[in-house]
């Protein structure tokens, strides 16, 4: 009877890892990769160094890593990967006649992926308008990777969403606010506001 029960216990164990792991989509990819990119200005005392790209560099990819880390959703540097979004030393904004600047742009389609890139200069300068006067130079030069991967969560989203209407929050502290023009995106911390629930539907961890 003990030996029995047992057997009982270890097939149930086995059918619940087994539809545990069918439930399990595998994880969304999507890469995020730096272009060769450069800035100066007189507040940074003259040209990014080397050094000042990696802190941006790694600073950046946290950034993103922490904004997807809820979901079933995988960044690294792979450029074959389904989706994606470059960071590039400008990006125009082609709709408009005149030569405008952009923080980013995207474009998607349902079931076939997304690719999108962020202006390296935009962030960048935005550092350093919104530094606070207290900021050092390296805070000032964190800041530009966290608003260059904020800038890249929200294009992410953008393409992780096709179809939903992600601009929709008034939420200055949130990723999918519609302007990067913003202290937030650059200062303090940052979270998801409609666009989590819609995250969360398609790409939840333990959800269908
Ligand atoms: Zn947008």
């Amino acid at each position: 009877m003990k030996l029995l029960l047992a057997g009982v216990l270890l097939a149930t164990t086995a059918t619940l890892t087994l539809s545990v792991a069918s439930n399990e989509r595998p994880p969304v990819s999507a890469g995020f990769w730096f272009d060769p990119v450069s800035f100066e200005a007189q507040a940074l005392g003259g040209a990014l160094t080397a050094d000042d790209l990696r802190t941006i560099e790694t600073t950046a990819r946290e950034e993103v890593a922490t904004a997807f880390a809820p979901f079933n959703i995988v960044i690294s540097d792979r450029r074959d990967a389904r989706y994606h979004v470059r960071v590039v030393q400008e990006v125009l904004d082609h709709r408009i006649k005149r030569k405008a600047w952009v923080a980013g742009q995207s474009h998607a389609m349902r079931g076939f992926g997304g690719s999108g890139s962020v202006s390296f200069i935009y962030f960048a300068s935005g550092a350093l308008s919104y530094a606070p006067p207290t900021a050092t130079r390296r805070e000032t030069v964190e800041a530009i990777g966290r608003g260059i991967g904020r800038g890249a969560a929200h294009e992410f989203a953008h393409q992780f969403l096709i179809g939903r209407e992600v601009h929709s929050s008034r939420d200055r502290g949130s990723y999918e606010y519609h302007a990067a023009s913003r202290p937030e995106q650059y200062y303090g911390p940052m979270h998801w506001d409609v666009a989590g629930p819609m995250l969360a539907e398609r790409y939840g961890k333990h959800s269908r």
